[in-house]
């Protein structure tokens, strides 16, 4: 069987005598069910080809109550006028308007102006390329600041839309790559994140030596850990591109 053959289908489960839709993928090569509530609140169950449709349907009607919560969460994301977002450690509120597409902050307003402000998505995108600049912007400013004083070269910048990590560190290639929803956080916590990505261009994982680096340049590292570790446990990015 070809390593990268996936197929996707429709289907519906019971959940909480509710029917569940839900998408299913088969993928070659996946060893365990995987299951996900995307941003627009739908339902993906990734699965190895030998795992029967029974034991799937079973697995997501054991997990309905994940899935509801997850659900309530997706939805709570309107991408209208009055919806708070996080950006830069404060709370915005977006202003939507029709046009020509242009994102800009004003003071705690995120005004963003696309061609079809109905569609969810296409707001969404306009913000999330905000996102991606602003955290450029602080990068292309701090990877060569952090970099300088390692004595080491700058490596190539880039962004991404991962939603389960900060920033990755590609040591072979040198590039970093940080994520969209990195621009939520404050400049402490991002400098914390740019700074953790370039030390593993000195240290590949995260043992003591990659702890001493970081402590030796970052005196309250600890600190700045722990209150990233309370961000990501608010949920205050969940759903969020
Ligand atoms: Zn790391």
């Amino acid at each position: 069987m070809c390593g990268k053959k996936t197929q996707t289908e429709g289907y519906t489960a019971i959940c909480n005598y509710k029917q569940t839709n839900f998408k299913l993928v088969r993928r070659a090569g996946q060893r365990n069910l995987r299951l996900r509530v995307d941003s627009q609140g739908e339902v993906v169950v990734s699965a190895p080809y030998e795992v029967s449709f029974f034991c799937i349907k079973e697995f997501v009607e054991k997990n309905a109550d994940w899935i509801e919560k997850q659900k309530s969460k997706a939805v709570q994301r309107t991408w209208t006028t009055g919806q708070t977002l996080l950006l830069n450690g404060i709370t915005v509120i977006l202003h939507i308007s029709a046009g020509k597409t242009c994102v800009f902050q004003n003071g705690n307003v995120l005004y963003v102006t696309v061609r079809n402000p109905e569609k969810a998505q296409a707001v969404r995108k306009a913000v999330c390329v905000y996102y991606c600049n602003e955290i450029l912007a602080f990068a292309e400013k701090r990877v060569p600041y952090w970099c300088g004083l390692l004595g080491i070269e700058v490596p190539e910048i880039l962004t991404g839309h991962a939603r389960t990590r900060w920033g990755v560190c590609n040591i072979r290639d040198r590039k970093i790559t940080f994520s969209a929803m990195t621009a939520c956080l404050d400049d402490s916590l991002k400098d914390l994140v740019v700074f953790h990505e370039v030390c593993h261009l000195l240290c590949r994982g995260h043992q003591d030596d990659f702890h001493n680096l970081m402590q030796t340049y970052m005196p309250d590292v600890k600190e700045r850990e722990k209150r990233l570790r309370i961000f990501n446990r608010s949920g205050a990015t969940e759903n969020l591109f």
